[in-house]
């Protein structure tokens, strides 16, 4: 029997009957009017190179990343730019769009898809489309994936490619139906990865309750001239976050006698965009979203394209059963609160979701008193006691807002929180521990009380 790999303590198991069910995957209306953000990620923006009445392209560019952090941007739909719009985002960030009101023919959907060559190209070569697309990491923060490739290279220490496919949260639900519908691309993008970035070995981790779909990732390494294997994990939250999955595959390498040098970490939605890049010189025009919670009548996972209002997708899926008390993008752990239907869909959002009050799950009261019942210290997976941390930090006054830093306090206090949430979760006082810990009021904290 295959071993399964575990992070030692600590960590919750997640439910959510609000997700949508497993696959097969639905193709959403495409946008009358799509807005498309010109902060696709959390890294700089990109400054338009269209104008105000222009007709585009379907995959034309249409605002150019500057530098470091920042990445391309592609028109989903063929149209003409009608107009740009301007909002708050998270951490008060004014975020820019061009609305394209749709018009003219598709280039690229429902034709033929042409395949080109790649394995001639150099990793230069490889690294100069990955960026031309605009390709970032479509889970998580989303830094430029070019940018990534530039590091390997300046790095002398060799690099493990991780292709993540670790399903802890059940919010995760567009990302495990995209490995099964698109398995062939994820493997060759991860190949075309390991070629671009050099890496010395690519391991395939998956929860263990996905051991078919490891067999399929790895039946499609055949002729690969980069060692490839397959780990199962555990699939207890916060089993995929950075960490957690270092402790275990070095533990794996341990165990196979290997040294994995520095991890690559990323996931299957980043390996198939760098895939339909450079095999279909594609860009991002769409993405599969889990859209669910309880106020929402047809839960199911859509592939949507780039710029489609939040808003539509929720009426595609059959509106709301009540008005919903929270709305917000990503997981109840890792998500942030969507102020706005209008805002679209951009290539970081792997769910959305809006929750009735009445399900809002059993603490729907506002924050107790700590009852000192211990519970947050058996799920931190960092061995910390939230119970102390959070009273030191009521000792030093308020959080210090929406958007700051959630990598730890200034003198260190909270230093070691990673932020996963596993505290806030099981605290029957219902204690926003992690905000607190990690001297953030803002998105996320407030995102989890969805
Ligand atoms: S889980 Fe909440 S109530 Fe219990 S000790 Fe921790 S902070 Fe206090
Ligand atoms: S949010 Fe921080 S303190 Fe809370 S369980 Fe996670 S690592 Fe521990």
């Amino acid at each position: 029997m295959t071993k399964v790999y575990s992070f030692p303590r600590g960590g919750i198991s997640l439910e959510d009957p609000a997700v949508p069910a497993k696959g097969p995957s639905v193709a959403a209306y495409l946008p009358g009017l799509s807005v498309v953000s010109l902060i696709q990620h959390s890294g700089a923006r990109a400054y338009p190179v269209v104008s105000i009445g222009d007709v585009v392209r379907e995959g034309m560019l249409i605002a150019r990343g500057q530098g470091r952090g920042s990445a391309n941007i592609h028109a989903a739909v063929p149209g003409r730019v009608i107009r740009m719009v301007s909002w708050k985002g998270p951490g008060s960030r004014t975020n820019d769009a061009l609305v394209i009101r749709m018009e003219g023919s598709f280039e690229k959907l429902g034709k033929r898809e042409e395949i080109f060559p790649w394995e001639s190209l150099t990793c230069f070569e490889l690294q100069r489309i990955i960026s031309e697309y605009g390709i970032v990491e479509m889970e998580g923060s989303g830094y430029p994936v070019s940018d990534t490739l530039s590091s390997l290279r300046n790095s002398p220490e060799p690099y493990t490619l991780v292709v993540r496919c670790v399903f802890d949260d059940p919010w995760l639900a567009a990302d495990r139906l995209l490995c099964r519908e698109r398995v062939k691309a994820v493997a060759e993008g991860a190949f075309i990865m390991g070629r671009a970035g050099r890496v010395s070995r690519i391991i395939f981790a998956l929860s263990h309750g996905e051991r078919d779909l490891g067999g399929a990732l790895l039946a499609e390494t055949g002729g690969w001239d980069i060692p490839s294997s397959l780990v199962l994990t555990g699939s207890r939250y916060p089993q995929r976050n950075r960490r957690e999955l270092e402790l275990v595959l070095r533990r794996y390498a341990k165990k196979e006698s290997f040294e994995p040098g520095s991890l690559l970490v990323l996931g299957p939605a980043t390996l198939a965009a760098v895939h339909d890049a450079v095999k279909l010189k594609k860009p991002i025009l769409d993405r599969y979203v889990a859209v669910g919670g309880s106020a929402v009548k047809t839960p199911q996972v859509m592939k949507v394209r780039i710029g489609t209002r939040i808003g539509e997708i929720f009426a595609e899926c059959g509106g709301f059963i009540s008005k919903p008390k929270r709305i917000a993008s990503g997981s109840p752990l890792q998500g942030r609160p969507v102020a706005d239907l209008d805002e679209p869909i951009v290539k970081t959002s792997y769910a959305v979701f809006a929750m009735l009050e009445s399900r809002m799950g059993k603490f729907q009261d506002r924050p107790q008193n700590c009852i000192s019942c211990g519970e947050c210290r058996a799920v931190c997976p960092v061995g910390l006691d939230p119970e102390e941390l959070y009273k030191k930090a009521l000792l030093r006054g308020p959080p210090a807002g929406a958007g700051v830093s959630r990598e730890g306090d200034a003198d260190g206090q909270g230093a070691g929180c990673h932020g996963c949430g596993c505290c806030d979760v099981v605290c029957p006082s219902r204690l926003s521990l992690s905000a607190h810990i990690l001297g953030d009021s803002g998105n996320q904290a407030g995102a989890r009380r969805a």
